[in-house]
């Protein structure tokens, strides 16, 4: 099977546990003002690559990631927009013993079925926003399939971590913070959830692809405020890391 791929990478500690072999697959719904991956935005930008091909490049790579306690991560873009190409990697990774993380924002979540789910051992869930107006700012998209399939992951038991990338004056109003920590330390399967901070590495990137990068004048969120948000997660019992 084809799928439309950006790139892929190893990766340590940040897309699930251990080393892994992460593959950006291209094309993409939403338009995060943060986005730190624009060219995945469009599947045509992608180029065509075979299960078959991602399989052996990852088998290359097996042996170290294994001994390393990683895996593989399927991210992009967003996987979900080529399901039957990400539910073919996941299970065939799966059936092979490696650790499989999927990462995505859960719009399409309804396009995961049980079945990819089930070969699916960890979801990176990125919830940019528990604010609906917030969410729609940041992404230009809705949250409600995101909480939507939070549920699911949940009412399913699958292993979670929830990725919340903290921006000053965007996502880091106290109410928004405290009503998505509230709402993931009621689902129960959530691991831990990761404040990323807000940085501003891709602006070269966007220059170079000819965009503008909407938070080039955001600075990145200070120490006293990556302090109060893991403060307001660990209040209700949430880890935070
Ligand atoms: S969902 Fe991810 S890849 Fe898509 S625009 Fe947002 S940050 Fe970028």
């Amino acid at each position: 099977m084809n799928g439309a791929v950006s790139s892929w990478d190893l990766s340590i500690g940040v897309d699930g546990p251990g080393t892994r072999f992460v593959l950006f697959t291209a094309g993409c719904p939403l338009r995060c003002q943060y986005c730190q991956n624009p060219e995945t935005w469009r599947m045509r930008d992608g180029r065509q690559a075979t299960t078959d091909e991602i399989m052996a490049e990852i088998g290359r790579y097996q042996r170290f990631i294994s001994v390393a306690g990683g895996g593989v991560t399927i991210s992009g873009g967003e996987p979900l927009l080529q399901p039957r190409f990400t539910a073919e990697l996941l299970r065939r990774c799966h059936d092979g013993g490696l650790h499989t993380a999927l990462d995505t924002s859960g719009l399409l979540g309804a396009r995961a079925d049980d079945a990819m789910l089930a070969d699916t051992d960890l979801v990176l869930l990125d919830i940019k926003s528990f604010d609906p107006a917030t969410y729609r700012r940041v992404t230009g998209g809705p949250v409600e399939p995101t909480l939507r399939f939070a549920r699911r992951l949940a009412e399913l038991g699958r292993p979670t971590w929830v990725r919340f990338v903290l921006v000053p004056g965007l996502t880091d109003a106290f109410e928004n913070v405290d009503a998505l920590a509230r709402f993931v330390a009621a689902l129960g399967n959530v691991e831990r959830v990761d404040v990323l901070p807000f940085h501003r590495l891709a602006t070269a990137k966007y220059a170079r692809l000819g965009l503008r990068f909407p938070l080039a004048d955001v600075p990145p969120p200070d120490q006293g405020l990556l302090d109060r948000v893991h403060r307001q997660f660990r209040d209700h019992g949430v880890v935070s890391i």
